[in-house]
């Protein structure tokens, strides 16, 4: 991987490498540059999928300098507590979440369907508690080896982020993949404003971006998103 290309004097790195890291219900990431992110860490006990992830991507452990949490559900911040403590990184979130994450519970979820109001039950409550690093504006992760931005934006929770990577859009469950159809997008089962959610999405797809990947479903074309967005 070429680490950086020098130009007048001007580092200009080359954007992260996007790794999957296992294959649950929800996608966790790994971002690859000199440093490695962590993005999102499944439900309570999914740290030891993300290590084997890392493992199985030849990542070592130590590369890791940071986890970034798209938002405070339990589907995202399972592993969050167990990995900071051993991999001794800091957790950033949208400041909105953060005192959900230090407490250990859900941010409000409000259902856009009564199918996903009756789902809610079989998600977990509360997952191990994290002081988080609040985000209330955009942030560079260059401090952290890894060329790519993070944005809290709200929508579907009010601390939720999306995530620019090279040409790469990671969204969250700001909007999702079809479970059978999983390259088409879909309205969310769960947004506090979805007005605001899509809104974020759409200012985040410039054109340079070739690829949207939702935490569920996906991968997401960015024609695909647009039509969604625009129908
Ligand atoms: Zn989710």
């Amino acid at each position: 991987m070429i680490a950086a290309l020098f130009a007048g004097g001007l580092a200009l790195a080359a954007p992260p490498e996007v790794v999957e890291l296992g294959r649950g219900y929800t996608h966790l990431y790994a971002l690859v540059g000199e440093g490695v992110v962590i993005v999102d860490t499944g439900y309570p006990g999914d740290d030891v999928a993300v290590l084997k992830g890392l493992a199985d991507a030849g990542i070592p452990e130590d590369k890791v300098t940071a986890i970034v949490i798209t938002h405070a559900h339990s589907d995202h911040t399972g592993g969050a507590a167990a990995l900071a403590a051993r991999l001794q990184v800091p957790v950033l979130m949208g400041a909105g979440d953060v005192p959900d994450a230090a407490a250990g519970v859900n941010a409000e979820a409000a259902p856009t369907s009564a199918r996903a109001a009756f789902m809610s039950r079989f998600f977990p409550e509360t997952y191990g508690a994290f002081a988080a690093t609040a985000l209330s504006a955009p942030l560079s992760l260059a401090e952290y080896g890894v060329e790519a931005m993070v944005t809290p934006v709200g929508g579907h929770t009010e601390g939720s982020l999306l995530v620019t990577a090279g040409t790469t859009l990671l969204v969250g469950d700001l909007i999702r993949g079809g479970v059978v159809r999983r390259a088409a997008p879909r309205l969310h089962y769960y947004q506090l404003d979805t007005a605001a959610a899509h809104a974020a999405v759409a200012a985040a797809l410039s054109p340079e971006i070739t690829a949207v990947l939702p935490a569920h479903g996906g991968p997401l074309s960015p024609d695909a998103v647009r039509r969604f967005l625009g129908g």
